[in-house]
């Protein structure tokens, strides 16, 4: 299964935990064949075989054929181990293997295309079957159904595919690419040409078992640090002793202090002291000057301002206190920027093994993104230096009554109210959707409703099966053409609530996504989008429709332009966000050899600079490390730049689908394109590349409609 294929089946839910997964990679236990072990093949007799039978093909095939065989040895070589066999076994495979007539070349693409698509198609068929107990509402979930669920039957294919030399026959017969040709070739190349450099892409990494099982220990490890980073929040006390927050709140880093952050600006009351509490313990996280004792522990009390730690003189939970607990202020010992250096060398043990993108950076942005990482930077600096960044502020300044502080730009207030209460949401959709079922039968309806047209709409339904989910909802996609794309949609005894059909809206967005871009793609290696960001922005835009769909009135124009400006700011703080990962990472690529203690002073600076930069003239306040704080940072392998690129892209693909007016067939025409670079896929859908363009513009239009309507 491609990575970037598989990263799309199971959208938005888990794309953290995907990402990181996909950086595990497949390869496991390579099973050496005894015969040739002990032969192997050095480095003098491989360049003298491939000068002889470059040679031999040559006169064989032809002039015409010169570059594919030259191209072909080379690949094959790069990643021949002395386990896959001597000179002979070499020089045989060759031979045996190398196309060399368009007859030939089209039946092996033809036959690698029908039968991997089969392969990922069961392969995916079993790993969504194994997961059912999990993720569906089907009663307990016994120990051995965590098992099957964490089970990955295609785990060794690669490997497979290597010892038994299905992927020598791809390399020696179909180009490896590096972004930069696929960017500046990919536009003239033809569809097959497309389809045999995803092909060939498959097999550009040979990773040994060993390298893989460090990654994911790291990954795993640096997942259980985070995991277990909470904050009692009862036991936060300021200067006069007194509890700002109620007993028993328990706040995971960073994730839920930031969104306890956003919810207190309903608290006209507290929420601005809470905010600048919050905003003291996110800084003592990233400096690492929070006291050891306090983290995951209710049985102190700390003055996050002062550093102070004392004996809990509250009890609001039975946790009991951890092993060896001394009530001191002493630091967390850097472990933060331990756990991230763990995870940045474990990820460079596979560099040797990808020589497409020989580091972690290289593939992140230029095989998992496929932007270049040049292109993203400057794509974030044109919005962070936006002349629509203070403007924007201006405004929040003026809705808060107030200069801005650093933890605005948590800001949450452009979000308009309902003209329709929750309840009454709730009865409707209940009415509608009592059961999984009624939901199934709705969506050819829904998708007229979208504007597909009556048989597409039945075809797209067709395809879809609605499962009862045991969470919130997901959608898993197929990976072959025969199965079908599902939505799991949480149903509760009284039927389907308001909530769930907003989730349900967008998963089938992303259902119909995966149906045209499976079904409906001309290579099935071509199948998916180019990245997550773009299966969620096309998910984004049936979400967007969810009252229509009720056969209530659309958002207003200001309910648009409130929506506009949230996004805009929430790009403006995460692009800041990205920019620290990103010069993080090549910080410690820079220097192997850094200590935790090193690492926490270089982000530390890289935070202060970025926010120096972008935000002090705007919040006016210098050397702010609050961009540092986010957990991703820490465990999930560059993550966080996928982030504000998907902003960008939403904004785009919203826009073009305004300009077209009706969604159903802008829809089918956009997923239709396949995996192609982002850019090519872009300038396919809306006449440009991937850029910030349509975010600013939107946002200028917001703010001249808001500004005159205040
Ligand atoms: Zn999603």
């Amino acid at each position: 299964m491609s990575f970037t294929s598989f990263l799309v089946v199971i959208a938005c839910a888990a794309a953290v935990a995907l990402l990181v997964r996909a950086e595990k990679v497949v390869a496991q236990s390579p099973v050496m064949a005894p015969a040739s072990r002990s032969h192997g093949i050095t480095a003098a007799q491989m360049k003298d075989s491939m000068s002889k039978l470059e040679a031999e093909l040559g006169k064989k095939y032809g002039d015409g054929q010169a570059i594919r065989v030259r191209r072909g040895l080379h690949q094959v070589m790069e990643f021949w181990r002395p386990e896959d066999g001597d000179v002979s076994t070499f020089e045989n495979f060759v031979r045996t293997s190398f196309a060399g007539d368009p007859a030939s070349l089209d039946s092996m693409f033809d036959r690698f295309q029908r039968l991997l698509e089969q392969l990922d198609g069961h392969m995916h068929e079993i790993s969504r079957e194994f997961r059912n107990q999990q993720d569906l509402d089907l009663g307990p979930v016994r120990p051995y159904d965590e098992v099957f669920g964490g089970y990955d039957p295609s785990a060794h294919v690669l490997d497979d595919f290597f010892q038994n030399k299905l992927a020598f026959t791809v390399l020696l017969n179909f180009p490896l690419t590096t972004l930069e040709e696929r960017i500046n070739l990919g536009a003239k190349w033809t569809r097959r040409e497309w389809a045999e450099t995803r092909l060939a892409q498959r097999f550009s990494k040979r990773i040994p078992a060993e390298v893989n099982l460090a990654i994911a220990r790291a990954a795993s490890e640096s997942d259980q640090y985070i995991a277990g980073y909470n904050i009692w929040m009862h036991h936060l006390v300021d200067d006069k002793g007194q509890r700002l927050f109620p007993p028993q709140m328990r706040l995971l880093s960073h994730w839920n202090l930031r969104d306890e952050i956003k919810a207190d600006y309903a608290d006209t009351q507290n929420g601005l002291a809470k905010q600048r509490m919050i905003e003291q313990v996110m800084e003592r996280i990233v400096t690492q000057s929070i006291p050891q004792v306090v983290i995951e522990n209710p049985l102190v009390d700390w003055n996050p301002g002062t550093n102070q730690v004392t004996p809990a003189a509250v009890r609001d939970t039975d946790t009991p206190a951890p092993a060896n607990m001394k009530v001191t202020n002493a630091p967390e010992p850097d472990t933060r920027y331990a756990m991230l250096l763990k995870t940045c060398r474990a990820a460079r043990l596979a560099d040797p093994y990808s020589p497409t993108a020989p580091t972690l950076i290289e593939r992140r942005f230029n095989e998992d993104r496929e932007l270049p990482e040049e292109r993203v930077q400057a794509m974030l600096e044109r919005v962070l230096t936006s002349p629509l960044v203070p403007e924007v502020a201006k405004l929040i300044e003026s809705r808060l009554g107030r200069p801005l502080e650093p933890f605005d730009i948590w800001y949450n207030g452009f979000r308009p109210g309902s003209k329709y209460t929750e309840e009454q949401l709730d009865a409707m959709v209940r009415n509608r959707y009592p059961t999984a079922e009624a939901y199934q039968k709705d969506i050819p309806n829904l998708l007229m409703k979208l504007g597909f047209r009556p048989e597409r709409a039945q075809y797209l339904a067709a395809h879809i099966t609605v499962d009862p989910a045991r969470g919130s909802g997901h959608a898993m996609g197929a990976e072959m053409r025969s199965e079908k794309a599902h939505l799991r949609t949480r149903i509760e005894k009284t039927g389907m609530n308001y909530k769930a059909f907003n989730i349900a809206v967008h998963e089938m967005g992303h259902n119909v996504e995966q149906t045209l871009s499976l079904n409906d793609v001309d290579y099935t290696l071509l199948q998916g989008v180019p990245n997550i960001a773009f299966t969620e922005a096309l998910a984004f835009v049936f979400q967007g429709q969810d009252l229509t769909l009720l056969g209530l009135a659309a958002p207003d124009a200001k309910t648009e332009s409130m929506k506009t400006l949230h996004d805009f700011w929430g790009t403006y703080e995460i692009g800041g966000v990205a920019l620290v990962d990103m010069a993080v990472w090549h910080w410690m690529y820079d220097r192997p050899e850094a200590t935790p203690e090193e690492l926490r002073h270089a982000t530390m600076q890289i935070a202060r600079d970025i926010w120096n930069r972008y935000y002090a003239p705007v919040f006016g306040k210098r050397d702010v490390v609050l961009l540092a704080v986010y957990s991703h940072m820490i465990d999930s392998f560059l993550y966080l730049p996928d982030y504000p690129i998907g902003h960008l892209i939403a904004f785009q693909i919203e826009q073009q689908m305004k300009k077209a007016g009706s969604i159903g067939p802008e829809f089918e025409r956009m997923a239709t394109e396949g995996r192609v670079t982002p850019d090519l896929w872009m300038e396919h859908a809306t006449g440009k590349p991937v850029g910030a363009d349509a975010l600013l513009a939107a946002t200028e239009e917001a703010l001249r409609h808001v500004g005159a309507q205040p």
